[in-house]
């Protein structure tokens, strides 16, 4: 049958599943989108509140070219969609014993950087050449091809170039080959934010994040990054993509090992050629598709990423020494991902993420004030044990203790608006796997990083897209995940 007359359901409208949605409609397809929530983005999702606009999900953009692509294959300009502009500094890191230090892709202000911690920028560079070499090598093939199993890897990567992925370290490991100063280390490990896991676990091609950032730059949406879900709504309204928001699926039906459709939580049934679930892998197996607890098991090394605290703070005031993106490190860092990672507790002195995006975007604040927005990566739900909001709460407190001793003086007594989001309210919102932000953890021990395959390997008909799915979570790489489903479904339908 010709593509034009298959019908796809695409479940969920995260960046994922819109990615997917306008891929498929550009090959023909007949897509029709169901979303549960009343607003389309997912996990890029904004909050407006008194004046401020709070990204209540992502806020460093990265990779824009691969958006592009989506707005390009229909003969459109994403710049007439969204603004984006880069930022200077890309991060400001603050640690305990006073030093700040910026990153940026100039190499002159890096090294000068680099110098003020003690670290020769010869090093740096040396780091950076290896991370380059790391990406151009993930980039061709796990990216670009969108390879998913080991068959594949083999056929595209050969023998030859498996050794080139320094497989035999961990993130780390790849770090403190070349750099040789704690501060360096710990700003080069915590790349791994991106994807929500431990540089003391995660495998070392993932330093190739470094690239991402200091070739390809960082980028800040106009706005808000919301803006990317508007621009996005408009090309899927151009396409003629259907799209059933306040529809919660409730259920995938299945005849045999072919899925035939969904059912949404008004009981009514949607039958449909081809599913894509922007649903991650393990709620979508047990939740939708009811799949027994040995079929569940073989699921078990898709362990999710971290979740984390999102606190969205609205000031009275302005704190000079921010700059757009800001770290607050640990004083141990190891320590730190042992305690997220490893023994899934609270930590008790986090490396903090605080974004306040009205140092560069006036129109997201009251004049004279500034909008936090603070993340810590905190582990995702344990069942067996849940931590209530009353837990949470209590970390919240000990998160502002950290920033008012690391220089926000009396930030307590500027919030004149708070909100808060807990992992259960993550999970509730998005239906994500234990509460994860970034899909499924990358960890060298349990996975190798490698995520579940866009395929289905029980239903043929089925497919995935998003954070659980290679090659994971991050806006960039969800985004290119719903292009590369889109390969896969043409090139499975035409066989
Ligand atoms: C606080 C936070 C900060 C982040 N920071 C960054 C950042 O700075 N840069 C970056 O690149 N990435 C960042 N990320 C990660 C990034 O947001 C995600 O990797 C990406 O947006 C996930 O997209 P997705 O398509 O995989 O899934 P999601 O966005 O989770 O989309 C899944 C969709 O499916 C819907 N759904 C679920 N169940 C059902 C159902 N039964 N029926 C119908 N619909 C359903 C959900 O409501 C949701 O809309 C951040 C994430 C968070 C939460």
């Amino acid at each position: 049958m010709p593509a034009a007359q298959k019908s796809v359901i695409v479940i969920g409208a995260g960046l994922g599943g819109l990615s997917a949605a306008i891929s498929l409609a550009q090959e023909g397809y007949s897509v029709t989108i169901h979303e549960k929530n009343d607003k389309i983005g997912g996990k890029l999702n904004v909050l407006k509140e008194q004046g401020y606009t709070f990204d209540l999900g992502p806020s460093i953009l990265t990779l824009p070219a691969i958006f592009e692509r989506l707005f390009e294959r229909s003969g459109k300009k994403m710049s007439d969609y969204f603004t984006i502009r880069s930022l200077r500094p890309h991060w400001r890191n603050f640690f305990q014993d006073g030093k700040v230090v910026d990153l940026d892709p100039d190499p002159a202000v890096m090294a000068a950087e680099a110098r003020k911690v003690g670290e020769d920028p010869a090093n740096v560079e040396r780091f950076l050449k290896y991370s380059a070499d790391l990406y151009d090598l993930v980039s061709e093939g796990y990216f670009e091809q969108g390879l998913d199993t080991s068959k594949e890897f083999g056929n595209f990567y050969g023998p030859w170039k498996f050794p080139k992925f320094d497989l035999f370290r961990t993130m780390h490991g790849g770090v403190a080959r070349f750099l040789k100063t704690r501060h360096m280390r710990d700003i080069f490990d915590y790349f791994i934010k991106y994807v929500g896991s431990s540089a003391y676990r995660a495998p070392a091609f993932m330093n190739c994040m470094s690239t991402i950032q200091f070739r390809y730059d960082l980028w800040y949406v106009e706005g808000g990054l919301y803006n990317i879900a508007l621009g996005l709504k408009r090309l899927i309204e151009e396409l003629g993509i259907t799209v059933h928001l306040n529809s919660e699926i409730k259920e995938i039906r299945k005849e045999g090992e072919t899925v035939t459709g969904i059912v949404t939580a008004d009981g009514a049934f949607h039958a449909a050629d081809i599913l894509v679930s922007n649903v991650e892998v393990i709620p979508a197996y047990e939740k939708l598709l009811g799949e027994d607890k040995s079929f569940m098991k073989s699921l078990d090394r898709y362990e999710p990423a971290c979740s984390g605290l999102v606190l969205d703070l609205g000031l009275d005031i302005q704190y000079p020494q921010l700059a757009h993106h800001n770290f607050f490190f640990s004083e141990h860092q190891k320590e730190h991902f042992k305690t997220v990672f490893q023994k899934h507790q609270l930590p008790q002195d986090p490396t903090i993420y605080l974004v306040a995006a009205s140092k560069t975007d006036p129109t997201v604040a009251p004049a004279g004030c500034d909008c936090l927005k603070i993340l810590p990566h905190i582990p995702y739900i344990d069942d067996k044990h849940p931590l209530t909001r009353e837990d949470y709460l209590v970390f919240k407190d000990r998160i502002i203790d950290k920033l008012e001793r690391m220089g926000l003086t009396d930030l307590r007594k500027h919030i004149v608006y708070e909100h808060v989001w807990t992992p259960l309210d993550i999970r509730e919102r998005y239906n994500s796997n234990k509460g994860s932000i970034y899909g499924v953890v990358s960890d060298r021990f349990k996975n190798l990083a490698f995520k579940a395959p866009k395929q289905s390997t029980k239903y043929p008909n089925l497919f995935f897209v998003g954070g659980s799915v290679n090659p994971g979570g991050g806006m960039p790489m969800v985004i290119l995940c719903g292009q590369n489903v889109c390969k896969k479904i043409v090139a499975w339908d035409r066989k």
